[in-house]
C-alpha cells in the first residue's frame, strides 16, 4: 500500500492574514504520521509560509518556468523556488491548461526541468465535461500522460493527480466508481508503457470537489492513494481528517 498523499493547492487565495491563521491552525493540527501532506501556496507566500509551518508539511508551488531564469517577466523559476525551500510543483493543472492555455508540450518540459533540478513534480492530468460525454476520458488522460512520461526521465518524485476538470470547483464530484476506473487505467497505462514497478509504486492521487464528507468513500478505493484538494484545502478541518 503506498503512503497516502494529501496536496492543499490553495491557487489564487489567501492574504497575508487568512494565510498566516490557516498556517497557525496547520502547525497545531493533529495530522496523522503516515500521510504526507503538502501544501501550494500563491507564489508570493512562499516565502512567509516556509518561514512559519512546521517542517511536518512539504510545500509546493503552482507552476514553474521551463527552464532556468532570465530575462522571463513574470515568470517563476525552479531554482528560485528551491531557494524559498519549496520541494515539489504542481504541472499541468486543469486551471494552466484551460483557461491560461498551456499545452502538453509545454507542460512536458516544465516537468523535465523542474526533476533535473530536484524538485517534485504534481502531474495533473484529466478530462473536459464534453470529453467524458463524448467517450473520450480515457484517450485524453492517457495522451496527458504520454507528454508527461516522454518528458521525464524517472517517475521516483512523480505524483499522478486525476482531476475531472468537471469536477473541479463545481461541487461535483465523481463518484468513488468513477475515479477508481480511471485510476486503474492510468496505472495500466503506466504498466504498458512505462514499467510494472512505475506502475506499482506511482501514487495517483484524486482532486475535483474533494471534502470531509466525501473523502473516505473514495479513499477506500485500491486505486486512490491521495488527494488534490482546492475550495477545501482553506480550512484546516480537511487536513485533520486526512
Ligand atoms: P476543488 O477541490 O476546489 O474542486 O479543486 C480541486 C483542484 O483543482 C485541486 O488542484
Amino acid at each position: 500500500c503506498l503512503q497516502f498523499f494529501v496536496g492543499g493547492n490553495w491557487k489564487c487565495n489567501g492574504t497575508k492574514d487568512s494565510i498566516s491563521k490557516l498556517v497557525s491552525d496547520l502547525n497545531s493540527a493533529k495530522l496523522e504520521a503516515d500521510v504526507d501532506v503538502v501544501v501550494a501556496p500563491p507564489f508570493v507566500y512562499l516565502d512567509q509560509v516556509k518561514n512559519s509551518l512546521t517542517d511536518r508539511i512539504e510545500i509546493s508551488a503552482q507552476n514553474s518556468w521551463i527552464g532556468k531564469g532570465g530575462a522571463f517577466t513574470g515568470e517563476i523559476s525552479v531554482e528560485q523556488l528551491k531557494d524559498t525551500g519549496c520541494n515539489w510543483v504542481i504541472l499541468g493543472h486543469s486551471e494552466r491548461r484551460h483557461v491560461i492555455g498551456e499545452d502538453d508540450q509545454f507542460i512536458g518540459k516544465k516537468a523535465a526541468y523542474a526533476l533535473s533540478q530536484g524538485l517534485k513534480v504534481i502531474a495533473c492530468i484529466g478530462e473536459l465535461l464534453q470529453e467524458r460525454e463524448a467517450g473520450k476520458t480515457f484517450d485524453v488522460c492517457f495522451q496527458q500522460m504520454k507528454a508527461f512520461a516522454d518528458a521525464v526521465p524517472s517517475w521516483d518524485d512523480v505524483v499522478v493527480a486525476y482531476e475531472p476538470v468537471w469536477a473541479i470547483g463545481t461541487g461535483k464530484v465523481a463518484t468513488p466508481q468513477q475515479a477508481q476506473e480511471v485510476h486503474i487505467a492510468v496505472r495500466d497505462w503506466l504498466k504498458k508503457n512505462v514499467s510494472a514497478e512505475v506502475a506499482s509504486k506511482t501514487r495517483i492521487i484524486y482532486g475535483g470537489s474533494v471534502n470531509g464528507s466525501n473523502c473516505s468513500e473514495l479513499a477506500k478505493q485500491e486505486d486512490i492513494d491521495g488527494f488534490l484538494v482546492g475550495g477545501a484545502s482553506l480550512k484546516v478541518y480537511f487536513y485533520c481528517w486526512a
